[in-house]
């Protein structure tokens, strides 16, 4: 299969591969989508088949307004509304209860459904275009990094998908915010580019599950399947070390060696001689590190890079989705020398 590159103009050809079941790469504030039909079991079913991904994992569903909730969750609580109102378009996805229409291709059996209204104009308008809701994970193959614009997405696709809508380079960076709606307390499933206090801000209490800070013990079930796979990972494995951010500098500098890729704070991206450095951002920005945090744990494969080692920023803000995305990168293999960063 060649896979075309279509434009922002494209709409009407995007809609068609959509409604015709087939596989859409689509741009959105948080990473590129590979969508199709969610509606359509077989065209579901290719995603998994395109990107490798385990048969456990489920999909969330991307609409256009928060009205079309009603058409495939029940029992939507009142807090949905309120976060909708706030918070969508936006990269929030909410777990609710799915009607019977939404094939179990989607949800892999489970009798929950995760919507989202990504703020990308034009993915909105294929949507729209297209008539039906589009079932998306992340344009990368499974377990690598996800891709933050149209060329990393075909890095990963070129031959097994239809299309790939060039929307630019997203401006988030990092996946939907995930929280769960069908608990008495809401639950946040995986930090992403919505920060927790903002979910805090418009809910009050919300608990975080516990497979957002920590890999769980041998067969423990994450409430999102997604959480239980090493993701995001470079060809090289990675090393994170938390901390005040001069001292993990230091540790990093006494570890480096011949072939020693780093992730770093911009400030200290002349402090590593002789490594192949990747700088993600200033200390204090995690908004700018969520935006370069993919392109540089991609930027290492097809170096003589053989071990990178990553600092890692503080909880607060998206910096909780940063430090998340690089210790799954790291199969959380983390050196704590104590103190956040900066
Ligand atoms: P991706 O789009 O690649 O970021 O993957 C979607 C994420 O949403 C995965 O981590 C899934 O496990 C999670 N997810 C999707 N649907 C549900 C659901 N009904 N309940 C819990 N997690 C979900
Ligand atoms: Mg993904």
């Amino acid at each position: 299969m060649k896979t075309r590159l279509l434009t922002k103009l494209d709409i009407e050809a995007a809609a068609a591969i959509l409604r015709g079941g087939g596989l859409l790469g689509i741009p959105t504030e948080t990473v590129y989508g590979l969508g199709a039909d969610g509606l359509n079991t077989p065209a579901v079913r290719r995603i998994f088949e395109a990107k490798g991904r385990p048969q456990d994992n489920p999909l969330i569903l991307h609409i256009p307004e928060a009205s079309w909730l009603e058409r495939y969750c029940r029992n939507i609580p009142a807090a949905a509304y309120t976060l909708a109102e706030r918070f969508w378009p936006g990269p929030l996805t909410m777990i609710l209860r799915r009607r019977e229409n939404v094939p179990n291709a989607v949800t892999c059996g489970l009798n929950t459904v995760g919507m989202r209204c990504p703020a990308h104009p034009v993915t909105l308008e294929i949507i729209r275009a297209a008539g039906t809701p589009v079932a998306a994970p992340s344009g990368n193959r499974s377990g690598r990094p996800s891709p933050t614009c149209a060329a990393h997405m075909l890095e990963d696709m070129d031959g097994r998908i239809d299309a790939i809508v060039d929307g630019g380079s997203c401006g988030v960076g990092v996946e939907s915010t995930i929280i769960d709606l069908t608990s008495s307390v809401p639950r946040l499933l995986r930090p992403g580019g919505l920060p927790l206090e903002a979910l805090r801000e418009a809910l009050g209490e919300v608990a975080v599950d516990r497979a957002v800070l920590s890999p769980l013990p041998a067969g423990e079930k994450p409430k999102a399947p997604g959480m239980k796979y090493r993701h995001y990972a470079p060809k090289a494995p990675v090393t994170v070390v938390t901390g005040k951010s001069r001292r993990t500098a230091r540790y990093i500098r006494k570890k480096m060696g011949e072939h020693t890729g780093v992730i770093c704070f911009d400030e200290f991206a002349g402090a590593f001689p002789g490594c192949a450095v990747e700088a993600i951002g200033a200390a204090a920005d995690p908004a700018e590190q969520a935006r370069r945090v993919f392109d540089a744990l991609r930027a290492f494969d097809g170096t003589d890079v053989t071990e990178i080692f990553a600092q890692c920023p503080g909880d607060a803000g998206l910096g909780l989705a940063v430090a998340n995305r690089l210790k799954k990168a790291a199969g959380f293999q983390v050196v704590d020398l104590g103190e956040a960063a900066p």
